[in-house]
């Protein structure tokens, strides 16, 4: 019987590794397959059981999933750094003003080119996110859509966070349905889960002030499933937020996925402090999350999301060894192979930009799961790596990078 596959033997619930009697309840529950309410989350977030934490998830993961993990062969492509919300974007550090130090907005031609390195290569997925620029139209990405799907007809297309959809609509005065109706005829396939943050209006009065506000991104994301483009969900912690905000947080996505189901993947993002006004407002210049707070996220985003099928760790933020541990801590589905991340470099990231698709494999049977490529629609394009170089152990961290920030 394959590992991983749907006839795979049930898991079973570890009582034993469960040392906060507070997590005791909870376990029933879990065990049970109830779902948690907010007074379990403050739980959990309240615990330092996390061996009793990630047991929860690893199994709540492990009835989803079994042990299989998700992978993509993607590249990221960030056409501009132009942003209208640089200056209350306060946690951001890839933005630039228009004539600020840094800016670039490249032209289709240059994105062609960029998008090029995928000839003979795995990739599979666009992913494509950049900045609010007041003078980019929807025109400008509906031609790059299409330019990129003439020329990589079996590559999907992964683009524009609901900030930016909302954004384009606006300069356009069409409604957010038209805009993605526009993408979506263009060859979209999906929409990345970025500017969610953390939607409590007192939070995004001191992070992002101008940003679209939580009830509009989730608007945007709502109108995407409607359409039929399925969409990821993210939430960026480890700034000023408390548990209560991350809890209401996580209760909307929760709220939308049970009345849409488009929710692909929840992605837990960690807040990096370089190079950004909040970074030095809170001191904090210098430090990042820890291994605690991020596993911890992880764990809580499987427990609580009940109805979201997958949960992502993001290598490039807690690097490819966090990653690794996550994937016993509930998580399924590991960033990619990305090629060129520009933005969490920007803000002090020191992991390498992107990651050989070895690596990636390596990562993954390294932690004694079952690697799965997949598309952007989470099907299965690849699960036999019999053919591939077995970097393993010691030889493993000279076969993860491929691209090393200039
Ligand atoms: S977080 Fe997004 S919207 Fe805000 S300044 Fe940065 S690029 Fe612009």
């Amino acid at each position: 019987m394959a590992p991983g596959s749907p006839s795979a033997p049930a898991p079973t619930l570890a009582f034993d590794r469960i040392r906060d009697p507070a997590l005791r309840p909870i376990a029933n529950r879990v065990g049970e397959g109830r779902r948690l309410d907010a007074a379990d989350a403050r739980v959990l977030y309240a615990t330092s059981d996390l061996i009793g934490l990630g047991t929860l998830a690893e199994f709540a993961n492990a009835r989803r999933n079994g042990d299989r993990v998700f992978f993509s062969a993607n590249q990221h492509i960030n056409p501009t750094n132009v942003c209208i919300l640089r200056n209350t974007c306060t946690f951001c550090s890839f933005a630039r003003m228009p004539k600020e130090d840094g800016h670039y907005t490249r032209s289709l031609e240059e994105v062609y080119h960029e998008a090029a390195q995928a000839v003979g290569s795995p990739t599979r997925e666009f992913h494509i996110v950049g900045g609010l620029h007041p003078k980019l139209r929807l025109s400008y990405y509906t031609d790059m859509i299409r330019g990129l799907k003439e020329r990589h007809p079996g590559v999907h297309i992964k683009a524009l966070t609901a900030v930016e959809i909302a954004h384009l609509a606006r300069i356009e005065k069409v409604s957010v349905r038209d805009a993605l109706v526009a993408l979506k005829e263009a060859g979209l396939t999906s929409l990345p889960g970025g500017g969610a943050e953390v939607f409590s209006t007192a939070v995004r009065a001191t992070i992002a002030e101008r940003k679209l506000t939580g009830t509009e991104w989730i608007a945007v994301h709502r109108e995407a499933h409607a359409l039929g483009i399925p969409t990821n969900c993210t939430m960026l912690y480890g700034h000023v937020e408390t548990a209560d905000d991350r809890i209401e947080h996580l209760t909307m996505l929760r709220d939308l996925q049970d009345e849409t189901g488009g929710f692909l993947t929840y992605i837990p993002l960690a807040y990096h402090t370089e190079h950004n006004e909040l970074g030095e407002q809170l001191g904090r210049v210098g430090t990042a999350t820890t291994g605690y707070e991020d596993l911890k996220n992880i764990a809580i985003g499987r427990l609580f999301l009940d109805s979201i099928p997958h949960v992502k760790t993001h290598w490039p933020m807690v690097t490819p060894f966090i990653s690794q541990i996550a994937l016993a801590f509930g998580c399924d589905d590991v960033e990619g192979t990305v090629v060129f991340e520009r933005i969490y470099h920007e803000a002090g990231a020191h992991t390498d930009m992107g990651m050989a698709y070895e690596g990636l494999v390596a990562l993954i049977r390294d932690a004694g799961k079952t690697p799965v490529e997949r598309n952007s629609l989470y099907e299965s394009v690849r699960s036999d790596f019999s053919g591939l170089g077995q970097a393993r152990g010691g030889d493993r961290r000279a076969a993860l990078p491929v691209v090393h920030a200039a």
